[in-house]
């Protein structure tokens, strides 16, 4: 067994090292997203695209890298997400850095911010101040002020580990985001943020009751914080907005929120009920309820 596995890291093609990859990945993920990956992991460690490493497939793979792929694909073997084991996620074309202390950017939350950025093109305010709540690796407001230079934004955690990332992410992306590590949830806590103009936020909502329902490479590496809420208050962090946005969201001011689809309609109500107009539900690439705006009077 050993000197099987010594041969195999010994002497490894380009070509043997992909195949090898999916081929094993396809057990787990199907033949579609394990090539997806496999993609991920060779441009990672080569540093070429496609075309390049379809050109140089009969290089040898250096000692060093083949250490290194060994390595990813144990981890990958166990279902760890690749941005994981790679430590990086795609997010609005930018390359950020993620682990196991921050919730994985995900497509729909590139849709929310599309929409506040298409409301504050139609609006004339062009300077703004935008608060994240449960900013997690920081993509929401390192995205926005890429493409809302002259507005400011402030973000916060729960999780000291998640600010260090987020922080980290901005540094890297060369923005300025001023990021607070506060507990939202905690009325004194939250009542310490700045006024704010809009509120974003793709809080935690899924119910903990759903959690045997969701694909073991999330619910086994993604933070449940980030994740989960209590199956007897799952609108929790919607309330808590709502309380925020009473004193410390401007008139006229705006939120938009990530939602669960199951959970919109309960949403929105929460909203109507309050002093809020234009409330409006808006659905994802996937036609999925995902997403709400509300518009304070
Ligand atoms: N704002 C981050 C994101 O959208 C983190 C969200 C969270 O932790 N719930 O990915």
């Amino acid at each position: 067994m050993f000197c099987a596995l010594a041969i195999v890291v010994l002497q490894m093609t380009l070509e043997e090292a992909t195949k090898d990859l999916s081929s094993k990945l396809a057990n787990l993920y199907g033949p579609g997203e394990a090539s997806a990956i496999t993609d991920l992991v060779m441009e990672h460690i080569t540093g070429w695209r496609k075309m390049d490493r379809i050109i140089h497939k009969k290089d040898e793979i250096p000692h060093r890298k083949k250490e290194q792929f060994q390595i990813f694909l144990e981890q990958l073997l166990t279902q760890k997400p690749v941005q994981y084991v790679l430590h990086e996620a795609w997010f609005m074309g930018m390359k950020l850095f993620v682990d196991e202390n921050v919730l994985i950017p995900r497509p729909e939350t590139e849709e929310l911010i599309e929409w506040l950025i298409t409301e504050w093109t139609q609006s004339n305010k062009p300077k703004i101040h935008v608060l994240d709540v449960g900013t997690g690796s920081g993509c929401i407001p390192i995205a926005l002020k890429k493409r809302m230079p002259d507005c400011d934004f402030s973000a916060c955690d729960l999780s000291p580990a998640a600010i260090g990332v987020a922080k980290k992410n901005a540094s890297d992306q060369g923005v300025f985001i001023k990021f607070l590590q506060v507990d939202f949830l905690e009325p004194m806590q939250r009542s310490l943020l700045e006024n704010v103009d809009v509120i974003i936020s793709n809080p935690p909502y899924i119910p903990k009751a759903e959690s045997d329902s969701l694909d073991k490479h999330v619910v086994n590496f993604e933070p449940h914080i980030a994740l989960f809420v209590p199956d007897n208050d799952p609108l929790v962090f919607y309330s808590a907005i709502l309380d925020f946005a009473l004193d410390h969201l401007r008139s006229k001011g705006q939120i938009f929120l990530e939602l669960h689809e199951n959970l919109g309609e309960k949403v929105s109500d929460l909203f109507r009920n309050r002093d809020y107009s234009e409330v409006e539900l808006k659905k994802d690439l996937h036609g999925k309820v995902r997403m709400l705006r509300a518009e304070k009077k």
